[in-house]
């Protein structure tokens, strides 16, 4: 293994090089069982409601034969007005060798970083913050997508659904740009288009990316689908949000008009977006996507802590 991460704060920290290594180390884990974190213990927190995310990065740990504490929000001391900050800061110093963190806003993980690296250096792994970054998951789906179709070079990826708050499409977004050829669809309503400043990022790289309204106009031409529901829950008015309907509903019809070899994520959890129906279908693989998630979490906690 070459580089070994010291944190894991935004997907700006995972470059192609390193991973291509961590697919390799997930594969390689799959079959491969070894206690390589015995006597490492990671502690987990998180102001905002996690099933996928936290279960699977402490699954990952206790299959590397490490352990895991989890601080449940409701009994910690924030209740009594301590900081993030100075939570951080306890999980650290009471002897975590890492911290899995998630925060409802996008700055706060980065501020108890910063406190951390000053006072008791321990890695973190940003494990969703606000509507920007969610690193694991982006590292996650990319390695599906190899998995799925062997190669990421040349794809056509359409991004669909509320794009704008969700951290898992800009994050993913951003490392894709690493690989040659991808093109990109992004499919949504005005109100619900990619960040402005992640398309400039886009046009800067000089990805070739086109916005779209129409999820029939990329049926047949989009190799994976990667939809997201609507991020009510990062809207600033999220009662008023979630009442609003999906823009685009994926079902046995249109999913049967698919290119072959197409395929659907969804970082799940799903709202109306996605149709029961399709879970039965080849062309879904946002479940299989959580058992690679798993695969994708030991890779980087091997890589920070063995
Ligand atoms: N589970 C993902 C996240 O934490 C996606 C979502 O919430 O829609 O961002």
């Amino acid at each position: 293994m070459g580089r070994k991460l010291a944190r894991l704060l935004t997907e700006k920290e995972l470059d192609k090089e390193l991973l291509t290594e961590l697919f390799d180390l997930a594969s390689t884990l799959e079959h491969t069982r070894d206690n390589r974190l015995a006597g490492k213990v990671l502690c987990s927190y998180t102001d905002e409601e996690s099933t996928r995310t936290m279960t699977s990065t402490q699954m990952a740990m206790l299959r590397l034969g490490g352990q895991y504490i989890h601080l449940p929000s409701a009994g910690s001391s924030e209740g009594k007005d301590e900081t993030f900050e100075d939570t951080a800061v306890t999980l650290a110093t009471i002897g975590a060798d890492v911290l899995a963190l998630r925060r409802r806003d996008e700055e706060s993980i980065f501020a108890a970083a910063a406190r951390i690296a000053q006072l008791c250096p321990t890695p973190i792994i940003n494990c969703g913050g606000g509507g920007m970054y969610h690193p694991t998951q982006a590292a996650s789906d990319l390695y599906t997508i190899k998995r799925v179709r062997g190669t990421i070079d040349g794809l056509k990826i359409a991004f669909v659904g509320g794009l704008n708050n969700s951290r898992t499409v800009n994050s993913l977004a951003y490392l894709l740009t690493q690989w040659p050829g991808v093109e990109m669809y992004l499919v949504a309503p005005d109100h619900l288009q990619l960040k402005a400043s992640l398309r400039l990022y886009l046009n800067d790289h000089r990805i070739v990316f086109r916005e779209t309204t129409s999820l029939e106009s990329v049926l047949a031409i989009a190799d994976v689908f990667y939809q997201s529901r609507i991020q009510w829950n990062h809207d600033a008015n999220p009662e008023v949000a979630r009442l609003q309907k999906p823009p685009y509903v994926f079902n046995h019809e249109n999913v049967s008009r698919m290119k072959e070899k197409a395929f659907i994520l969804h970082p799940w959890p799903r709202n109306q977006e996605l149709a029961r129906e399709v879970d039965l279908m080849p062309q879904q693989q946002y479940i299989k996507l959580m058992h690679y998630a798993t695969l994708m979490r030991m890779a980087i906690l091997s890589n920070m802590l063995a």
